[in-house]
């Protein structure tokens, strides 16, 4: 038997084609395949503006800079998220402010915003984690009214649906993730999206060193204009040869999402009848892409996380400690911060492998593993 992987990315030859088609061109660096992926998203996320960057901790990065939030700011955000999220507030010179989050979902909600806001909060730092949806209207009734802007972390969230629509699309602000480990790939990339035309356009300049006229658009001439630098700017540029997998990979996400909630559902049907296991699930106000499937292991569970992620890995099963807790490493820690369900989610969750070509047997080993009343 094979390792079972926790996730794999899908990608085929029309990816190898398009990657070709770029090199065949001569022009490799940002250009037109990257503004044809941002026409693309935005269109598929029914986003106003999108901007390609290099990874979503740059789009991050860029999306509190281009609202203003810096020096002196404070940033709400969730400890229970990838440390990308925190460290984007340090970046800018704010200060993370972690929230605790809510025990299904695993997001923030209005009610763990709203204590830890401050006379200086300038953001909040909305995740959907692992694919989930967050409460984007409640927390913004919140914010709203004190002028708090609300950038949506949408990294694990491509093809997940908030009150009908697709995740990100009521937001200010939301930044993704094209990393091979969430739900489409382009190696490393990121983007931002908004319905503000102004950071947009700043997005767009301050990702090319806050140059004046973009590379792609001084090439297009024999005899370019002076290009001008209107303040410090940074090089989170995505090439063309990963746009090019973008649009191949953007194609094929209605249906990876469609097969990671079937497999999801199964998962959740056979689950149900394992006392002590307590798997993600949808929240009343959307529906997840399921991009990290995660169980609760509780106290009538006959081990811990620890004991499960032993069990699977002598099956060959590669699962993974489940979300990670900022607050709790070196990095953070100094900001100081009481996190009762972040703790507890943790220490007690795991991640089951799911991804596009796993199989029914596959699923089948996983649940063998996860079953003890046998
Ligand atoms: C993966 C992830 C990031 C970072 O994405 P990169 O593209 O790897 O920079 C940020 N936030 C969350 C919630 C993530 O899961």
């Amino acid at each position: 038997m094979s390792r079972l992987n926790v996730m794999q990315p899908w990608l085929g030859s029309a990816e190898v084609e398009a990657v070709t088609a770029v090199i065949e061109s001569g022009w490799v660096a940002q250009g037109p395949r990257v503004a044809e992926f941002e026409r693309l998203f935005a269109a598929q996320q029914q986003a106003e503006h999108a901007v390609a960057v290099s990874s979503c901790t740059a789009a991050l990065h860029l999306g509190l800079l281009v609202a203003g939030v810096g020096e002196g700011d404070d940033v709400v955000v969730p400890s229970f998220s990838f440390i990308a999220t925190a460290n984007a507030a340090t970046y800018v010179g704010a200060r993370p402010v972690f929230a605790d989050v809510d025990p299904v979902t695993g997001n923030l909600t209005a009610e763990t915003v709203a204590t830890a806001l401050t006379d200086r909060t300038r953001a909040v730092v909305l995740v959907d984690q692992g694919g989930v949806p967050a409460d984007l209207d409640a927390v913004r009734a919140v914010c709203d009214p004190r002028g708090v802007v609300v950038l949506e972390d949408a990294a694990c969230a491509a093809g997940a649906t908030y009150r009908g629509r697709p995740v990100g699309a009521g937001a200010d602000i939301a930044a993704w993730s094209f990393h091979p480990r969430k739900i489409l790939t382009t190696g490393e990339g990121g983007m931002i999206t908004t319905s503000r035309a102004d950071w947009a356009e700043r997005a767009r300049r301050l990702r090319e060193h806050a140059m004046s006229v973009s590379a792609a658009a001084r090439h297009a001439t024999v005899l370019a204009s002076p290009e001008e630098y209107a303040e410090v700017g940074f090089n989170f540029r995505m090439t063309d040869l990963q746009a090019a997998v973008g649009i191949v990979q953007l194609g094929r996400l209605p249906e990876v999402v469609a097969r990671r909630r079937e497999l999801a559902a199964s998962y959740a049907k056979a689950i149900h009848e394992i006392s002590g296991l307590r798997p993600v699930t949808d929240p009343e106000h959307g529906t997840s892409n399921f991009q990290s499937y995660w169980v609760e292991v509780g106290d009538d569970y006959p081990t811990d996380r620890e004991g499960l992620l032993a069990r699977l890995a002598e099956a060959d099963i590669s699962a993974r400690r489940g979300i990670m807790a900022a607050h709790r490493q070196p990095a953070h820690a100094h900001v100081g911060a009481h996190l009762p369900v972040t703790d507890l989610l943790t220490d007690r969750t795991l991640i089951l492998p799911l991804f596009h070509q796993m199989s029914e047997s596959d699923q089948a080993r996983v649940l063998e593993v996860l079953r003890h009343d046998r």
